[in-house]
């Protein structure tokens, strides 16, 4: 092995291991019988283990510093190879028993957050969970870190973001969008109980179906299906799928699933066919991800001139619901803000309060200057602060997500700096496109998916997060253009008096 071409290849082989893993896990979520989860979970490690052996081999090291010290290749093979030869390094710091240990405790904790979740009893949970942070920590030391222990964690989803870097920013969010929301609180609510009436489950299907294409989703090239919790998976650039879900008495899931999932489609299908395999070929950054989704789901799907496209056609479907209600109101009702103890059914703003709390937490974690026994109050304490809401149970409060019981520590950040992006890339794309806001009011989504395929989407991980932000917009991320496009969008629907940002 010696050539560009022979790490091409190599990479290639890799990546066809990995997307036969993430078809069988498609599978898993969505039509595999009962029986089959046993030898699934087998064949899942059994390719596992091909593929770590293939990315971690001595004579692919070789051949990454070989190519790394090359002149003669091109900037775009040299940031290729550098960002392999990063991940190869990373790899290495950690031996099979490390792996092994860290394989256990995950499959320990998603156990026992099964049970606890239940139960409703965080007490289940706490031992394997205390376990798996105190691995959490040795790996933050074995992978090394400039500053926070956290840092390191963080770098598994969100490579050059620092703890010291999230701390501002979250501190931005506390002060200024904790006020913004309680000020939202005392105006008058909307009313959006039209939202709760029966929506039958095969209309909404449909009524998905043309949601997605209308973004530019392409059939040919994906598929939607059902499963209990929506995601995005893909096999390549031209098989890249999307689930949701349907709740008959509650508009806003399938909606906003089907949204937001067919933005990070929309991602995947825009990467480059001839980078399969390549970091060029694969996704950012989870925050560069959520960034598609969120946009599509916040900024054009929230967007009254989106519903001005597609309200007619759905009033058409739920007659009975939707007759008497005007588009304006039927926007407004859509962004309504709630405090609500669950993230995934929060509404675009408070949804960062619960970014915000899990942040604070892990870092305490990982600093150690909380402990796990401490877990539940500490959460209950916050949702009261940041939210002003109590904490009905466990299962509604600190045992909610099933992120912890996987070890993924650092990346609940990622969701909400996906939606600082968002809006930051959108405030972009309406400069560049002048009549961009006329096209979405006439149903034309095609500028927009143009715009992010050229600026974004084909451009995979051939740059950091940051490099990629700075191009396109000309700054790095920049809190104040979410807070900007909140304080005007909500100032508007809820009519309150004065803005409270200058
Ligand atoms: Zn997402």
């Amino acid at each position: 092995m010696k050539t560009f071409e022979d790490y091409r290849n190599h990479l290639k082989k890799i990546a066809d291991i990995n997307n036969a893993s993430a078809l069988l896990n498609w599978d898993q979520e969505t039509y595999m019988p009962k029986q089959g989860a046993r030898f699934r979970a087998q064949q899942l490690a059994t390719l596992a283990g091909i593929s770590h052996n293939l990315a971690t081999s001595k004579e692919f090291g070789d051949l990454l510093r070989a190519l790394n010290e090359d002149t003669s290749l091109s900037d775009f093979q040299r940031r290729n190879v550098a960002e392999t030869l990063k991940e190869y390094k990373k790899n290495q710091k950690f031996d099979a028993h490390f792996v092994q240990q860290l394989t256990l405790a995950i499959s320990d904790a998603f156990q026992a957050w099964n049970r606890a979740k239940a139960a409703s009893d965080f007490a289940q949970f706490a031992p394997a969970l205390e376990k798996l942070v105190l691995l959490k920590k040795q790996q933050a030391a074995i992978a090394g870190y400039d500053e926070h222990p956290y840092d390191a964690l963080i770098d598994d989803f969100e490579p050059g973001t620092t703890t010291s870097q999230l701390t501002e920013l979250f501190n931005d969010v506390k002060d200024q969008l904790v006020g913004f929301v309680k000020h939202i609180a005392q105006a008058d609510q909307p009313d959006d109980s039209f939202l709760y009436k029966p929506y039958p489950k095969d209309k909404q299907w449909e009524f998905g179906l043309h949601l997605l294409r209308q973004m530019g989703y392409n059939f040919e090239a994906g598929r939607q299906d059902i499963s209990a919790h929506p995601f995005t998976t893909n096999f390549s650039c031209e098989d890249v799928r999307v689930t949701t879900r349907i709740n008959e008495n509650n508009f806003n899931e399938m909606t906003w699933s089907c949204i937001h999932e067919g933005g990070h489609a929309l991602y995947e299908q825009g990467l480059l066919a001839e980078n399969y395999g390549l970091p060029a070929g694969n996704y950012l950054s989870l925050a560069i991800h959520e960034s598609q989704s969120r946009l599509w789901e916040n900024n054009v799907g929230r967007g009254l001139n989106y519903w001005k496209a597609n309200y007619e056609h759905l009033q058409n479907e739920f007659t009975e619901n939707l007759s008497a209600v005007s588009v304006n109101d039927f926007y407004v009702a859509i962004n309504k803000v709630k405090p609500n103890p669950i993230r995934t059914s929060a509404d675009e703003l408070t949804y960062h309060f619960h970014v915000l709390i899990r942040f604070e937490i892990e870092k305490a974690l990982m600093e150690g200057s909380v402990t796990v026994n401490d877990l539940p109050s500490l959460w209950n304490r916050k949702y009261k602060d940041y939210l002003g809401i109590e904490v009905p149970s466990d299962d509604q409060g600190v045992l909610q997500d099933i992120h912890w019981s996987h070890g993924s520590f650092g990346y609940f950040p990622t969701y909400s700096l996906g939606s600082f992006y968002a809006v930051q890339f959108y405030n972009q794309a309406s400069s560049d496109l002048p009549g961009l806001e006329q096209e979405i009011e006439q149903g034309n989504m095609q500028p927009l998916l143009n715009w992010l395929r050229e600026n974004i989407h084909q451009h995979g991980r051939l740059y950091t997060a940051n490099e990629l932000c700075e191009r396109v917009t000309g700054e790095p991320l920049n809190f104040s253009h979410f807070m900007r496009y909140a304080n005007e969008k909500y100032t508007d629907i809820y009519q309150l008096k004065a803005s409270i940002i200058p």
